[in-house]
């Protein structure tokens, strides 16, 4: 997890190129180039030796940070543009050579891994016989899977299950930590290819809606969603996303939010400031319609759907994704090859999301006017710990969108 601007790999924006074209071009076009990227990519990626192969790959799948310069391994991702593209990214896809397979969606799982769904007894027995979690993380960590359980009890935790027989806690110290995430604010990270939790030699757990017990939930969720399994020689990598925007940024807001409410933490910690106040408001309005439970069971594309299912609009999610990321990143200090021009599509997105919620017709002005400023307060909650603000989000970026949802609603003088 990290509190402070970090350092992705440059690498990974160079596929916003490619990702742009994807969106832009129609569906046909659109899948073809995926698939011929795809395999291209998978040629790449098996090309080197088996070992470098796992090696690289599992390390991508932290979603921390990779750990080291090289990526042969450059996954395309699959905009959820039209049910095929949704059902062609959501079924897991192999490799022409068979030797890996990632895996967005969790249908597949008891397929894959040969047993049903985990119980939540199965798990807590892992913990309790998994000698590489000590005795201090060993009510923690259960308690977390009864606590995610009892919120979310359709969740398939399968791949949480593969990671819990061998999950290594580590204390370490901070520059062990940011040398391992590859960052240097980043305060804990779940390192795939390790399956191994860096946390502070500090952390303490006594209070369960400290900073530090969310740090080590956040850590835990990447855990459960991120995950390698190798069966009759072919290497199933787990994922919510491929490495690349906006995949990645949702998923650490997702998480950091989910480990509020695991944690009974009531207000926003300081953590993805940005992306978690955008995310407050999404999960918000999506409502029922979004859990722990899809996050765990579905990709990234389902989370999108969803939004355009919301919104009544076809495929502006993966661009408002994709801009909350390219916010979030720049204002980090990463280079971002072909940045939007703006983030005004990206403000009037999350402001019609809003309004759309609590915006009634013919609603009087006053009482709009609440309505926007609870907006404005959601989207600039903890600016004022931020060493640097965010200077594109304002009342005054937001009002004219704002205004233009009145309109539209009958709000009266
Ligand atoms: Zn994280």
């Amino acid at each position: 997890m990290k509190k402070h601007p970090l350092f992705f790999k440059i690498l990974i924006f160079l596929l916003l190129l490619l990702v742009i074209g994807m969106i832009r071009s129609s569906h046909k076009a659109k899948q073809e180039k995926a698939a011929a990227s795809y395999r291209a990519q998978m040629q790449v990626s098996t090309d080197t030796t088996a070992t470098k192969e796992a090696t690289v790959s599992e390390e991508t799948l932290s979603s921390e940070a990779s750990q080291n310069g090289e990526s042969d391994f450059s996954a395309f991702y699959a905009p959820s543009n039209d049910p095929s593209d949704y059902q062609w990214a959501n079924d897991y896809e192999r490799s022409e050579d068979g030797t890996a397979c990632y895996v967005l969606d969790g249908g597949q799982n008891t397929t894959i891994f040969g047993k049903p769904v985990p119980t939540c007894e199965e798990l807590v027995t892992l913990v309790d016989t998994n000698s590489a979690i000590t005795d201090e993380f060993k009510p923690f960590v259960k308690n977390y899977i009864q606590t995610w359980l009892e919120l979310w009890p359709e969740s398939d935790l399968s791949v949480f299950r593969q990671n819990l027989s061998t999950l290594c806690i580590d204390r370490v110290s901070a520059k062990t930590i940011q040398e391992k995430a590859g960052s240097s604010g980043t305060v804990a990270c779940y390192i795939n290819s390790e399956n191994r939790i860096y946390v502070s030699e500090d952390l303490e757990l006594s209070d369960p809606a400290s900073d530090d017990c969310i740090v080590l939930t956040h850590e835990l969720t990447h855990a459960v969603r991120n995950g390698a399994f190798t069966k009759d020689a072919v290497r199933y990598l787990f994922r919510f996303s491929y490495n690349t925007m906006p995949g990645q940024i949702p998923e650490e807001a997702l998480i950091t939010l989910f480990a509020h409410t695991l944690q009974g933490r009531m207000d926003p910690a300081g953590f993805y400031t940005v992306p978690c106040n955008f995310f407050r408001i999404i999960l918000d309005c999506l409502g029922d319609s979004y859990s722990g439970t899809d996050y765990v069971n579905h990709s990234v594309n389902l989370l999108a759907d969803r939004m355009d299912a919301y919104m009544g609009e076809d495929h502006t999610s993966w661009e408002i994704l994709w801009q909350l990321s390219c916010l979030y990143e720049s204002h980090n200090g990463e280079t971002i090859d072909n940045p939007p021009a703006d983030y005004d599509l990206l403000l009037s997105y999350i402001t019609r999301m809003y309004c759309k919620k609590y915006l009634s017709d013919g609603m009087p002005s006053s009482e709009a006017e609440e309505v926007f400023h609870a907006l404005c307060n959601e989207l600039t909650t903890n600016f004022d710990r931020l060493i640097t603000p965010y200077d594109e989000i304002t009342p005054e970026a937001l009002r004219p969108y704002f205004e233009a949802c009145c309109k539209k609603m009958g709000v009266s003088d």
